[in-house]
């Protein structure tokens, strides 16, 4: 992305109005370059495209003045409606060096070319200029439209005829269509105008216009960047996280020969874009090079390291937020409890009450919640006081009423009572302005009821996370459809898709996939635009039948998981379309195994929470089971009694183990032999919802 400048060298020091250039590649800017003067930067420009090229990237390449004039203009100029007539007219008249150039001059000789007086106007120049005014209210006559349609849609985009004066664009048009005119020929073929031309080269050059998110560009402004280096960085990786889908709807515009702005019509995405999180690194889930079969904890803490939150923040009502993850801290907006407070029904007085009967005269009147009494308790005097009212000024303790005795005038009691007995502090809970919840936290019922009590009724939470489920192979049909032989019913798909509710998140059903690499990579990429994240089963291994793997693979983002564990087979990671996909293996109850195991941790930290290891509990056996070294073995388990029990088959084709499980047995690696009140570690099912 570049932002243009078209005034003259701007000198070695970064200067905000000179030419700042950013380039973004998967979702990541580098630091953006300060370019002088327009030699240089068509220089750069240039030897970039070359670069890029030739290491097999496409390039989209914005520069932020229009690509046109309002319509008619060039019939006038060239003879010819054609836009790249006006590109390389400029591209023959401009006088371009680093100390000076010809563009008030040329507008003059333009505005000969036009009836009245106009269009251009603007004169940065001491002399006085034929045929250009120095005030657009001078114009007249000249018939040119002042704005394109694109301007008048792009609220506070300056018109193009104003050449000097506070924002003015007019002289970085002129100044910058001559470059773009030798970029055009430079490039040939390779090179496609947006959009005066299809999009169907691999440089495509567009006009963008940084206002159009001047908001978010301002709120994101880091101290020490000048304003143009900052929404070039911004834009360049702001686009270039955008999806391949969102990309191509913002460049679909019909052929304009007036240009247009890109993201015109989709501020709000760029906006989400700009704020939302960085894309998780393609290679995230590469496993070093070597390892054979990855230990569990070793595969665990690879996740951990490389998986990062994935959806935008959003602000909700805090009725709304159980379930969600936070997306910044909460602090209290009030103290809790707000003042002090009676923690009994009784009677208040100043405490302490020393030993024996206590007789204490009362003032009349009370103090009941939502109705505090407004004077004073003079000392040796009692109030009555219910449970939750504020303490008035002279009480600090609660004689709680069941312990008196109590005529119109005086209560009786037995001492001692310790100062501040039977009362709550103000701030003894939460005091105000302490953070009481962190970034990440999954909020819970009773957090609700936290943030309630202090008076928090906004949140900033992370959108819900849009989960995915697949199912792959030629055999499956629905339950409830007709069946053939050699067909089975689809066990995984409804079982997935309620975990992921289960977890917490949005389950996309994207049905099923046949054996067949072309219509699942479709679906996957549909898949991919609707979804965050994407869990498969089956096709996981690297059989010839194993779709979801040789996809991946050609997608060049395959890693596949040999995890020493059972119930295993390889766990197939990878993106489609930018989007994490988790294939797990075919078999239910290794699905559902490798769907707790793996996938529920990396999606909480997907979902914007922080890692968890299930909670689990040391419980004793009620079995007796010898392992072999090297694995971790899961066993469908219940506590029944308090002791572990176990599925009485370890075969892994038994679905209905798992129903009759509540929770897994975890074995660690070792060799093990477990007798009957040996400890074992069991892991609820729901520990993985947490
Ligand atoms: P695959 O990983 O595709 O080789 O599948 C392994 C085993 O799991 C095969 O017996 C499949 O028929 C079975 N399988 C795959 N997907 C499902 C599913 N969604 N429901 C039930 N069984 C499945
Ligand atoms: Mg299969």
């Amino acid at each position: 992305m570049v932002d243009w400048s078209g005034g003259n060298d701007r000198g070695p020091k970064p200067k905000a109005d000179a030419i700042w250039v950013c380039a973004a590649r998967d979702g990541v800017a580098d630091a953006p370059v300060y370019l002088r003067n327009r030699a240089l930067a068509e220089a750069w420009i240039t030897d970039f495209i070359n670069a890029e090229r030739a290491a097999g990237r496409r390039v989209l390449a914005g520069f932020d003045f229009a690509f046109g004039y309002p319509a008619g203009f060039g019939k006038v100029l060239t003879g010819s409606d054609d836009p790249f007539a006006i590109w390389d007219w400029f591209a023959a008249h401009v006088q371009d060096a680093p100390d000076g150039n010809n563009r008030f001059d040329l507008a003059g000789q333009i505005n000969g070319l036009f009836p009245g007086i106009g269009p251009f106007w603007g004169n940065g120049l001491k002399r006085d200029i034929a045929n250009l005014p120095r005030k657009g209210s001078a114009r007249a006559g000249h018939g040119m439209a002042e704005r394109r349609q694109a301007e008048l849609q792009a609220k506070g985009a300056f018109p193009v005829w104003q050449l000097s004066g506070a924002g003015a664009v007019g002289s970085q048009v002129i100044m910058g269509l001559p470059s773009l005119a030798r970029l055009r020929k430079r490039f040939g073929k390779d090179l496609c105008v947006w959009p005066f031309e299809a999009q169907n080269a691999p440089i495509a050059i567009v006009e963008i216009w940084p206002s159009l998110i001047a908001k978010v560009i301002a709120a994101t402004q880091p101290a020490d960047l000048p304003k143009d280096a900052h929404q070039v960085f911004v834009l360049a990786q702001t686009l270039s996280r955008l999806t391949p889908d969102q990309l191509t709807a913002m460049l679909d515009v019909p052929i304009n020969p007036e240009g247009s702005i890109l993201g015109l019509d989709h501020v709000s995405l760029l906006t989400e874009t700009v704020l939302g999180p960085p894309p998780l690194r393609n290679d995230c889930f590469a496993m070093p090079q070597g390892t054979h079969w990855t230990p569990v904890d070793q595969a665990l803490t690879h996740l951990k390291s490389r998986l990062s939150v994935v959806v935008n923040d959003e602000t909700i009502p805090l009725d709304q937020a159980a379930g969600r993850y936070l997306a910044a801290p909460v602090t209290a907006a009030r103290a809790h409890p707000p003042a002090a407070n009676a923690a009994v029904d009784g009677y208040g007085f100043a405490g302490p009450a020393p030993d024996g009967v206590q007789v204490l005269p009362l003032v009349q009147g009370r103090s009941a919640a939502g109705a505090p009494y407004a004077g004073d308790v003079p000392a040796g005097h009692a109030l009555r006081i219910l449970t939750g009212a504020n303490l008035p000024k002279g009480v600090d303790t609660v004689v709680l009423q069941e312990d008196v005795t109590a005529t119109q005038n005086e209560v009786r009691f037995h001492g001692p009572l310790k100062k501040g007995a039977n009362a709550r502090k103000a701030g003894e809970d939460m005091t105000q302005g302490q953070v009481i919840l962190e970034t990440g936290r999954k909020l819970t019922p009773a957090d609700l009821g936290m943030m309630a009590a202090v008076g928090v009724g906004q949140l900033r939470v992370r959108r819900r996370l849009r989960v995915g489920i697949l199912s792959t192979g030629d055999e499956l049909r629905t339950p409830g459809s007709a069946i053939d032989d050699g067909q089975i019913y689809d066990a995984n798909r409804p079982m997935l898709h309620a975990l992921a509710c289960d977890w917490g998140y949005e389950a996309v059903d994207l049905g099923q996939a046949p054996d067949d690499r072309e219509r699942l990579g479709q679906i996957l990429t549909e898949g991919a635009a609707r979804c965050d994240v994407i869990l498969t089963s089956g096709g996981a291994s690297a059989g010839d039948e194993d779709h979801m793997s040789a996809l991946l693979k050609d997608s060049g983002s395959l890693a596949l998981w040999r995890i020493a564990m059972k119930p295993g087979r390889p766990l197939a990671l990878g993106f489609w379309g930018q989007k994490p996909v988790f294939g797990l293996p075919g078999n239910p109850v290794a699905a559902m195994v490798c769907a707790m195991i793996f996938a529920a941790p990396a999606l909480r930290v997907l979902a914007g929470g922080t890692w968890q290891e299930p909670q689990s509990f040391q419980v004793p056996a009620g079995f007796t089971k010898s392992k072999k070294a090297g694995r971790r073995e899961y066993l469908r388990a219940r506590i029944n009694n308090g002791v572990a029990e176990r599925f009485a088959s370890e075969g892994s084709g038994r679905v209905s183990g798992l129903s009759w499980a509540t929770g897994l047995i975890a074995l660690n690696d070792g060799a093990q032999t477990i007798a009957p009140g040996d400890l074992v570690t069991f892991i609820p099912f729901s520990s993985f919802a947490a």
